[in-house]
């Protein structure tokens, strides 16, 4: 009976204190001794040239030895291919190369008789090449432009107005000042960003966890040549103080734009910017209309009705409006050029009054013994006459 598989030593008869010389001329000997063209047809020694072939494979590499015997096996891709036999040197206490993989949901501590197979071996594999197929360097990310901020800034309805000023503090992504945005110093280390420090990264393969080593750093838990101070993105978050001036007749919702003042791009590509909107606050009797102002203001019945020069107030102060006699309840006058400049074209808009006729409280005798006479004078009119003729 041929050994089984991975019991190199025994299939190459040699004990496993041999030396590199002692496990060649072994390998030629039973390679010689098994050769298919001298075994023509004889299946039992092709398969045992085959095992002769795998176990120098692995024997003759002083590296694929040294995992052999730590572990009982070895496969190129970690795990795959037939699982781990018996293992009889392998130890609870890796300290090898391969140290990043955590073997010990794999072989049983102590080392005896042999850690538990892996079923299959394509997931392994899967994993693997999925681990290390960046390994010889992670990608080179390209460069981007920086992304655009947004900040809503309140501001009062008189600040809307007449324009205002404010320092803003705003967290942006800034152009790192020890690498100039590269990500590069070309010298010094710093602590790998994917692994954070530890050389090893976690992976699930059904229910088993596994740290693997971190393929950014190899395992070492460190990054050479990132710049320390941004670890090799180019670019640190930074709060800082922006002037923003708000034009006059900015409006509630107005978008204002600082160029450059967004998050750094990556890698010297160009910054984005940052935007401004503003919120205005309501006024309690200016209401904005664009560059309109709309006020509503009380009249009296006798101004309504006779007719007045009344004062109104205008964001500009106190100005005079003439309300013609029979003017009625809601009706709208416009003072030209009294709204708001506009922050586009300069000009100025309009003010809209509206007037509220008010109805006298008769609180002394006099005024009701004149508003008695005056129903009597009206006596016969309906003041809804109008309506009750559409009804
Ligand atoms: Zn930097
Ligand atoms: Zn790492």
């Amino acid at each position: 009976m041929a050994p089984p598989k991975h019991e190199y030593y025994e299939t190459l008869g040699v004990p496993r204190t041999a030396s590199a010389d002692e496990l060649r001329k072994a390998y030629r000997k039973l390679a010689r001794k098994h050769h298919p063209d001298l075994n023509p047809g004889d299946k039992a020694a092709e398969e045992r040239f085959k095992n002769v072939q795998e176990a120098y494979d692995v024997l003759g590499d002083p590296k694929k030895r040294k995992m052999y015997d730590q572990y009982g096996f070895y496969s190129e891709s970690g795990f795959a291919g037939g699982g781990p036999e018996a293992g009889q040197g392998a130890g609870p206490t890796p300290n090898m190369d391969f140290s990043g993989f955590d073997f010990s949901d794999f072989v049983s501590p102590g080392g005896g008789a042999g850690g538990r197979r892996a079923e299959g071996g394509g997931g392994f594999r899967d994993i693997f090449s999925q681990f290390f197929s960046g390994r010889g360097g992670a990608p080179e990310p390209e460069p981007e432009k920086g992304g655009d901020l947004e900040y809503v800034m309140d501001i009062d309805f008189w600040q809307a107005i007449k324009g205002t000023q404010a320092r803003l503090s705003i967290t942006r992504y800034d152009i790192c000042g020890t690498c100039h945005g590269s990500g590069a110093t070309g010298a010094g280390e710093v602590t790998c960003p994917q692994c954070k420090g530890t050389g090893q990264v976690s992976q699930m393969a059904g229910a088993m966890r596994f740290n693997l080593a971190c393929p950014r750093c190899n395992g070492s838990g460190r990054l050479r040549n990132s710049c320390p101070t941004c670890g090799g993105d180019g670019r640190v978050a930074r709060t800082e103080l922006v002037d923003i001036r708000i034009p006059p007749g900015a409006r509630n919702g107005s978008r204002l734009r600082v160029p450059g003042k967004g998050n750094a791009g990556t890698r010297g590509a160009p910054p984005g910017d940052l935007y401004i909107t503003t919120k205005v606050e309501e006024h309690p009797f200016f209401h904005r209309d664009g560059d309109n102002i709309e006020i509503k203001v009380p009249v009296a019945v006798w101004e309504a009705a006779l007719g007045a020069k009344i004062e109104v107030p205008t964001i500009d102060g106190r100005t005079l409006l003439k309300i013609p006699h029979g003017t009625r309840n809601g009706q709208r006058f416009r003072l030209r050029e009294k709204g708001v400049e506009s922050s586009r074209s300069g000009e100025r808009g309009d003010q809209i009054v509206e007037v509220m006729v008010q109805a006298p409280d008769p609180r002394d005798e006099r005024t009701r013994e004149l508003l008695g006479q005056l129903r009597d004078l009206h006596q016969g009119e309906d003041p809804r006459a109008e309506l009750w003729s559409k009804v």
